[in-house]
C-alpha cells in the first residue's frame, strides 16, 4: 500500500491570502496589531507555530493556553468569509494539474491519498471546500496534531494504517509539498519527498532541501507517476541513478531519501557501539 500525503497551501490550492487575513483579523481583535502576519514567514510552518508567532507580534509575549484557544476560535470563525472573498475576487486557485492527478490516484486500490498539512483540521476543510478536492482525501495529519511538521506526517500515516488495516513501511510514504519545510519534514520522518516549484516556497530553498522530485506543478503527470512507482520509466533507467535531463526546471532528481540518511545514522550508531565494546 502506498500512502501519498499532500500539503494544502501552494500544493493543492492557493487561497489568495485568506489564511493570513483571517489570522490578522483574529490577532487584531485580541491585541490591536493590524497585520501581525507581516512580521514572520507563514508558509510551510504549522498553524500552531504561526498562531503563537502572530500573537507574539501583537502582544509582545507568547499567548497563554486560554489565549491560544480564543485566537484559534476567532481564526476559524473568520476563515470562511475570507475564503469566500478570495473566491469572489478570483484569487482562489487550484494548482495546475493536481485535480487530474488526484482523480487518477483515487481510482487505484494500491494507493491511499491523504493530507499532510500545517493547517488546523477545521482550517484545512474550510480552505479546501471551494476546490471540490476534499472528496479525494479520506484522512490526514493536521497542524493541530503537533508543532512539528514531521510529527504531523507521522500522525497522518498512523491514521492511514488504521484505515487500511495494514502496517505501513516508511518507504511506502510519499510526501508532496511546496516549501523546503515540507521536504525537511518528510526526510525527518524517513518518507519520500517531492516538491512543486509553483507554490509559495522559495525555489532556491526548495532545491537546496533536495527532494527526490521537483516539478513546476502537476500539469505533466508523468514524472509524478514514475516517482510514485505507479508507472514505468520510459527510459528504462532505475531510480537512484540519474538526473532526468529533459528540462532544467521540470526535471526529476532522484536523490537520497530521508530513509537512506536514517540508515546511515543507525549504521554509525552500531559501529560506535561495536567499537566501544572492543576498546572498552
Ligand atoms: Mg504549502
Amino acid at each position: 500500500m502506498k500512502i501519498i500525503l499532500f500539503d494544502i497551501d501552494g500544493t493543492l490550492i492557493k487561497a489568495g491570502g485568506a489564511g493570513a487575513r483571517a489570522l490578522n483579523h483574529a490577532v487584531r481583535a485580541m491585541t490591536g496589531h493590524p497585520e501581525a502576519c507581516k512580521s514572520f514567514q507563514l508558509q510551510g510552518a504549522t498553524d500552531k507555530t504561526n498562531f503563537e508567532l502572530a500573537f507574539k507580534a501583537g502582544a509582545g509575549r507568547k499567548p497563554t493556553r486560554k489565549e491560544t484557544a480564543a485566537l484559534t476560535l476567532k481564526y476559524v470563525d473568520r476563515l470562511p468569509a475570507e475564503v469566500r472573498a478570495s473566491v469572489k475576487a478570483k484569487k482562489y486557485k487550484k494548482v495546475k494539474g493536481v485535480e487530474k492527478l488526484l482523480v487518477k490516484l483515487s481510482r487505484r486500490k494500491d494507493v491511499l491519498v491523504g493530507l499532510g498539512t500545517g493547517n488546523l483540521k477545521d482550517g484545512a476543510l474550510i480552505k479546501l471546500e471551494p476546490s471540490g478536492l476534499l472528496k479525494h482525501f479520506a484522512f490526514g495529519g493536521y497542524g493541530c496534531d503537533s508543532h512539528h511538521r514531521s510529527e504531523v506526517l507521522e500522525k497522518a500515516v498512523e491514521r492511514a494504517a488504521k484505515l487500511a488495516g495494514v502496517k505501513i513501511k516508511r518507504g511506502e510514504v510519499f510526501v508532496i509539498g511546496d516549501t523546503h519545510r515540507d521536504v525537511q519534514a518528510a526526510k525527518e520522518a524517513g518518507y519520500h519527498s517531492g516538491a512543486v516549484l509553483d507554490g509559495f516556497g522559495d525555489p532556491g530553498l526548495v532545491m537546496r532541501s533536495n527532494p527526490e522530485l521537483i516539478a513546476k506543478d502537476f500539469s505533466d503527470m508523468r514524472p509524478w507517476l514514475i516517482w510514485l512507482g505507479l508507472e514505468k520509466d520510459p527510459k528504462g533507467v532505475s531510480r537512484g541513478t540519474y538526473i532526468c535531463p529533459d528540462s532544467p526546471i521540470e526535471h526529476a532528481h532522484y536523490g537520497r531519501t530521508g530513509a537512506d540518511l536514517r540508515d546511515i545514522e543507525t549504521g554509525m550508531k552500531r559501529l560506535r557501539a561495536a567499537k566501544k565494546k572492543i576498546t572498552g
